[in-house]
Protein backbone atom coordinates (compact mmCIF):
# COMPACT_ATOMS: atom_id res chain seq x y z
CA UNK A 1 0.00 0.00 0.00
CA UNK A 2 1.20 3.23 -0.56
CA UNK A 3 0.34 7.30 0.00
CA UNK A 4 -0.21 9.33 -2.76
CA UNK A 5 1.85 12.57 -1.68
CA UNK A 6 5.39 11.63 -1.29
CA UNK A 7 6.41 12.32 2.74
CA UNK A 8 9.76 13.35 4.04
CA UNK A 9 11.71 10.80 5.89
CA UNK A 10 14.63 10.22 7.67
CA UNK A 11 16.43 7.30 8.35
CA UNK A 12 19.85 6.00 10.61
CA UNK A 13 21.82 3.49 9.58
CA UNK A 14 24.65 1.17 12.38
CA UNK A 15 26.87 -1.35 11.72
CA UNK A 16 29.03 -3.01 13.56
CA UNK A 17 29.17 -6.74 12.86
CA UNK A 18 31.11 -8.21 9.82
CA UNK A 19 32.50 -5.55 7.27
CA UNK A 20 30.47 -3.03 8.72
CA UNK A 21 31.76 -0.40 6.01
CA UNK A 22 29.94 -2.73 3.18
CA UNK A 23 26.98 -3.24 5.01
CA UNK A 24 26.37 0.38 5.57
CA UNK A 25 26.90 1.11 1.54
CA UNK A 26 24.62 -1.97 0.75
CA UNK A 27 21.88 -0.16 3.21
CA UNK A 28 22.93 3.20 1.04
CA UNK A 29 22.31 1.64 -2.08
CA UNK A 30 19.59 -0.43 -1.37
CA UNK A 31 17.32 2.49 -0.04
CA UNK A 32 18.38 4.94 -3.28
CA UNK A 33 17.72 2.19 -5.18
CA UNK A 34 14.16 1.08 -3.90
CA UNK A 35 11.03 1.96 -6.47
CA UNK A 36 9.34 3.69 -4.21
CA UNK A 37 12.20 5.66 -2.51
CA UNK A 38 13.05 9.22 -4.17
CA UNK A 39 16.78 9.65 -2.15
CA UNK A 40 17.79 13.34 -1.60
CA UNK A 41 20.64 13.21 0.94
CA UNK A 42 23.09 11.21 2.52
CA UNK A 43 24.97 12.31 5.89
CA UNK A 44 29.28 11.62 6.39
CA UNK A 45 30.14 8.35 7.82
CA UNK A 46 31.05 8.25 11.51
CA UNK A 47 32.39 5.72 13.58
CA UNK A 48 31.48 5.77 17.77
CA UNK A 49 31.32 3.69 19.94
CA UNK A 50 28.88 1.29 21.11
CA UNK A 51 25.69 2.07 23.95
CA UNK A 52 24.72 -0.77 25.92
CA UNK A 53 27.16 -3.82 26.27
CA UNK A 54 30.90 -2.70 25.93
CA UNK A 55 32.60 -5.58 24.86
CA UNK A 56 31.50 -5.35 20.85
CA UNK A 57 33.38 -3.60 18.15
CA UNK A 58 32.47 0.28 17.37
CA UNK A 59 30.11 1.23 14.95
CA UNK A 60 29.98 3.26 11.55
CA UNK A 61 27.00 5.13 11.58
CA UNK A 62 25.08 7.21 8.68
CA UNK A 63 21.65 8.93 8.42
CA UNK A 64 19.84 9.47 5.33
CA UNK A 65 17.10 12.02 3.91
CA UNK A 66 14.42 10.89 1.15
CA UNK A 67 10.57 11.03 0.24
CA UNK A 68 8.39 7.88 -0.04
CA UNK A 69 5.07 7.27 -0.82
CA UNK A 70 5.47 3.91 1.14
CA UNK A 71 3.36 3.84 4.97
CA UNK A 72 5.00 4.14 8.00
CA UNK A 73 4.44 -0.19 8.08
CA UNK A 74 5.67 -0.79 4.37
CA UNK A 75 8.65 1.56 4.88
CA UNK A 76 9.83 -0.38 8.16
CA UNK A 77 9.17 -3.70 6.08
CA UNK A 78 11.60 -2.47 3.71
CA UNK A 79 14.02 -1.21 6.32
CA UNK A 80 13.72 -4.82 7.93
CA UNK A 81 14.05 -6.64 4.41
CA UNK A 82 17.17 -4.74 3.90
CA UNK A 83 18.90 -5.98 7.22
CA UNK A 84 17.68 -9.08 6.80
CA UNK A 85 19.39 -8.77 3.29
CA UNK A 86 22.50 -7.82 5.27
CA UNK A 87 22.57 -10.78 7.63
CA UNK A 88 20.75 -8.92 10.46
CA UNK A 89 20.52 -11.86 13.61
CA UNK A 90 17.25 -11.41 15.74
CA UNK A 91 17.11 -14.24 17.62
CA UNK A 92 18.87 -14.85 21.05
CA UNK A 93 21.29 -11.64 20.66
CA UNK A 94 21.22 -9.16 23.67
CA UNK A 95 19.87 -5.93 23.64
CA UNK A 96 21.78 -3.27 21.39
CA UNK A 97 24.11 -6.08 21.17
CA UNK A 98 26.17 -6.08 17.92
CA UNK A 99 24.56 -6.20 14.30
CA UNK A 100 25.65 -6.23 10.67
CA UNK A 101 22.80 -3.34 9.81
CA UNK A 102 20.61 -1.48 11.86
CA UNK A 103 17.89 0.87 10.01
CA UNK A 104 15.76 3.12 12.01
CA UNK A 105 12.74 5.35 11.06
CA UNK A 106 13.66 8.37 13.27
CA UNK A 107 11.02 10.56 11.39
CA UNK A 108 7.94 10.49 8.97
CA UNK A 109 6.95 13.96 8.18
CA UNK A 110 5.77 15.57 11.07
CA UNK A 111 3.79 12.36 12.27
CA UNK A 112 3.62 10.89 15.48
CA UNK A 113 3.32 7.34 15.79
CA UNK A 114 2.73 4.20 18.52
CA UNK A 115 2.07 0.89 17.48
CA UNK A 116 3.34 -1.87 18.71
CA UNK A 117 5.92 -2.00 15.76
CA UNK A 118 6.82 1.52 15.41
CA UNK A 119 7.50 4.00 17.70
CA UNK A 120 8.05 7.56 15.54
CA UNK A 121 9.65 10.16 15.73
CA UNK A 122 12.77 7.46 17.09
CA UNK A 123 12.43 7.89 20.75
CA UNK A 124 16.09 7.95 21.74
CA UNK A 125 17.60 10.38 19.31
CA UNK A 126 18.03 12.89 21.93
CA UNK A 127 21.17 10.96 23.88
CA UNK A 128 22.62 9.86 20.75
CA UNK A 129 25.60 11.80 19.12
CA UNK A 130 25.50 9.17 16.34
CA UNK A 131 22.17 9.68 15.58
CA UNK A 132 22.42 13.62 16.47
CA UNK A 133 25.53 14.44 14.32
CA UNK A 134 24.05 13.05 10.44
CA UNK A 135 21.34 14.84 11.35
CA UNK A 136 22.96 17.47 12.03
CA UNK A 137 24.55 17.02 8.01
CA UNK A 138 21.84 16.32 6.35
CA UNK A 139 19.79 19.67 8.06
CA UNK A 140 23.29 21.98 7.32
CA UNK A 141 22.30 21.67 3.14
CA UNK A 142 19.63 24.59 3.28
CA UNK A 143 17.40 25.37 0.53
CA UNK A 144 16.66 27.98 -0.67
CA UNK A 145 13.11 28.65 0.91
CA UNK A 146 14.65 27.78 4.26
CA UNK A 147 17.00 30.25 6.81
CA UNK A 148 19.66 28.60 8.79
CA UNK A 149 17.43 29.31 11.83
CA UNK A 150 14.41 27.14 10.57
CA UNK A 151 16.93 24.26 10.26
CA UNK A 152 18.69 24.60 13.50
CA UNK A 153 15.29 24.34 15.04
CA UNK A 154 14.19 21.20 13.78
CA UNK A 155 11.66 19.48 16.64
CA UNK A 156 12.88 16.02 17.85
CA UNK A 157 10.56 15.99 20.57
CA UNK A 158 7.81 17.61 22.53
CA UNK A 159 10.46 19.27 25.11
CA UNK A 160 13.91 19.09 22.21
CA UNK A 161 15.39 20.39 19.04
CA UNK A 162 18.24 19.03 17.11
CA UNK A 163 20.51 21.94 18.30
CA UNK A 164 19.58 21.54 22.08
CA UNK A 165 20.02 17.79 22.26
CA UNK A 166 23.82 18.40 20.78
CA UNK A 167 24.01 20.98 23.33
CA UNK A 168 23.24 18.77 25.76
CA UNK A 169 25.60 15.94 24.91
CA UNK A 170 28.73 15.25 27.72
CA UNK A 171 32.25 15.52 26.61
CA UNK A 172 32.12 11.60 27.07
CA UNK A 173 29.38 11.37 24.70
CA UNK A 174 31.05 13.51 22.18
CA UNK A 175 34.46 12.17 22.76
CA UNK A 176 33.41 9.03 21.37
CA UNK A 177 32.38 9.63 17.84
CA UNK A 178 34.48 10.79 15.48
CA UNK A 179 33.98 11.64 11.16
CA UNK A 180 34.96 8.24 9.23
CA UNK A 181 36.67 7.96 6.08
CA UNK A 182 35.25 5.20 4.09
CA UNK A 183 38.11 2.48 3.21
CA UNK A 184 36.96 0.79 0.28
P1 LIG B 1 16.88 1.13 19.46
O1 LIG B 1 15.44 1.26 19.01
O2 LIG B 1 17.10 1.55 20.87
O3 LIG B 1 17.83 1.79 18.51
P2 LIG B 1 17.48 -1.42 18.29
O4 LIG B 1 17.62 -0.66 17.01
O5 LIG B 1 18.61 -2.26 18.70
O6 LIG B 1 17.18 -0.44 19.49
P3 LIG B 1 15.93 -3.49 17.16
O7 LIG B 1 16.24 -4.79 17.80
O8 LIG B 1 16.62 -3.17 15.86
O9 LIG B 1 16.19 -2.31 18.21
O10 LIG B 1 14.38 -3.35 16.87
C1 LIG B 1 13.39 -3.85 17.73
C2 LIG B 1 12.02 -3.44 17.21
O11 LIG B 1 11.85 -2.03 17.30
C3 LIG B 1 11.74 -3.69 15.75
O12 LIG B 1 11.32 -5.01 15.53
C4 LIG B 1 10.65 -2.67 15.41
O13 LIG B 1 9.36 -3.27 15.34
C5 LIG B 1 10.67 -1.73 16.60
N1 LIG B 1 10.64 -0.30 16.29
C6 LIG B 1 9.87 0.59 16.96
N2 LIG B 1 10.02 1.82 16.49
C7 LIG B 1 10.95 1.74 15.48
C8 LIG B 1 11.51 2.70 14.60
N3 LIG B 1 11.17 4.01 14.69
N4 LIG B 1 12.41 2.28 13.68
C9 LIG B 1 12.76 0.95 13.62
N5 LIG B 1 12.22 -0.01 14.41
C10 LIG B 1 11.33 0.37 15.35
CA1 LIG C 1 14.79 5.34 -5.85
CA1 LIG D 1 18.91 1.25 16.63
CA1 LIG E 1 16.58 -1.02 14.95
Amino acid sequence: MTNTEPVLCYVALGSNLGDSDKHIMDGLQALANHSDIDFINTSLLYQSKPHGPQDQPDYINAAVEFKTTLTPENLLDELQKIENKNGRVREGVERWGARTLDLDLLFYGDETINTKRLIVPHPRICERAFVLYPLRDLLSVTTAEQTKEDQEDLKINDKSTLSNCIAKLSEKDKSEIKEYSHHG
